[in-house]
């Protein structure tokens, strides 16, 4: 038995098995490339599902952890923490301004920002949140129930009331649907999990519009797509509109475990001291990482390199479109791609596994590529190079 045979075996015996999992066991990780347990290298062109932003163990990053580590690691939220402090500004002069609560996840950012709009809408008896078909929001029961999607549902109810789901992009249906128990609107920028499909620009215009004119809050969920991911430093800035609540996680962290919810200013009052809390939130290890985070994204240009990369890395996919018909359409923005197929992406994954290089395939048919923001051409014209290779190896 080799060690990743080891590794995997009493993985299997005493881990809940709730993932599929590929038989990969990383052991290194160096920006765009991990090492499994038997020295294998692969290109991850999915680090993480974007938690790995600016590559796996980016310096800046680690650096931050261990300087951190060794001064202090927790210290509970009922005292007072200057990292967070400094983060939260971050996070607010990049956004918005209001204030942040700090978790440990993209689903306990979103419970907060549903138990926010709760309290909002209690008053008069609102309670009901709008979200979208096909949208993903977390696995807590709430954000799972705020996913519109019945697959991630089932075996799991009762479910907590009170959201209702509308068809992605469709301002008619979001026009109908508000009602007097209507308290807010929450949708991601670009749906990652349900097919890489973005938001028409007259879309989020009308949501804003829409929640302005009947007293709703516009919650977006920037969980995957914040941090420079699509282009701009958060989703929402590429439309236009500003948001009342914003979630994220995944890429803040520079890999390690945070979330926060973004909240405007107007609306801070809503969750008043002892209201909501989070005992591991706002940590100095995890928040000193996310410093690390914002000072590299300054310092080594990674909103414009994500432009650069991002087109780049279009103009590629679409070559192989016009190669291979099995290519139905490339869709998304920055490096937040997707290229749906008129097949299972699944072979498709596995084979580009073997060949050394980490692609998501999601919603069945849509491969998602989302490198590192900061992947280079080279390691593109290698990821695309590996992808036509399993391309050409599916049956026409
Ligand atoms: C991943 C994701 C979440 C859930 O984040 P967790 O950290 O897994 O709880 C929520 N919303 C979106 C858009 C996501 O992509």
């Amino acid at each position: 038995m080799n060690k990743t045979e080891r590794i995997i075996r009493e993985h299997d015996q005493f881990v809940l098995q709730t993932y599929t999992r590929n038989p990969v066991a990383a052991v290194r990780g160096e920006g765009s490339w991990i090492w499994d347990a038997e020295g294998k290298k692969y290109l991850d062109f999915f680090p993480g599902w974007g938690v790995s932003g600016l590559g796996h163990c980016h310096p800046r990053v680690v650096e931050a952890v261990r300087e951190q580590a060794g001064k202090l690691l927790h210290m509970p939220n009922n005292f007072y923490n200057e990292l967070a402090g400094r983060l939260a500004r971050l996070i607010v002069e990049k956004s918005f301004p209001g204030r942040v609560f700090f978790g440990n996840s993209g689903a306990e950012a979103n419970e907060g920002a549903i138990k926010l709009a709760r309290r909002f809408g209690e008053p008069e008896g609102r309670f009901e949140i709008l979200t979208m078909k096909a949208s993903f929001h977390g696995r807590t029961l709430t954000t799972v129930t705020a996913t519109g999607q019945e697959k991630y549902h089932s075996g799991f109810g009762p479910l907590p009331p009170g959201f209702r789901y509308l068809p992605f992009n469709d301002i008619g249906a979001l026009e109908e649907a508000v009602s007097k128990k209507t308290v807010a609107v929450m949708l991601e920028p670009i749906q990652g999990e349900g097919g890489v499909h973005p938001a028409s620009p007259e879309y989020a215009k009308k949501v804003r519009e829409i929640c302005d004119a009947n007293n709703l809050l516009m919650i977006v969920d920037e969980v995957q797509t914040g941090m420079g991911r699509t282009g701009d430093f958060f989703a929402f800035q590429g439309y236009d509109v500003i948001p009342d609540l914003m979630t994220l996680a995944k890429a803040l962290g520079g890999g390690l475990p945070i979330g926060a919810l973004v909240v405007k200013e107007e609306f801070v009052g809503f969750l008043p001291p002892g209201t909501h809390a989070s005992t591991f939130g706002g940590s100095p290890v995890v928040c000193a990482a996310a410093l690390a985070v914002f000072q590299t994204m300054e310092e080594e240009g990674i909103i414009e390199n994500v432009r650069e990369k991002g087109d780049y890395l279009r103009r590629k996919l679409e070559e192989l479109a016009s190669d291979f018909p099995m290519i139905r359409e490339i869709r998304g923005r920055g490096l937040m791609l997707g290229m749906e197929l008129d097949r299972e992406g699944k072979p498709i994954v596995d084979r580009c596994l073997e060949k050394g290089m980490i692609v998501n395939c999601t919603a069945g048919n849509v491969l998602r590529v989302m490198p590192a923001c900061n992947i280079t051409r080279e390691e593109i014209d290698q990821a695309v190079g590996i992808l036509r290779e399993a391309l050409s190896e599916e049956e026409i």
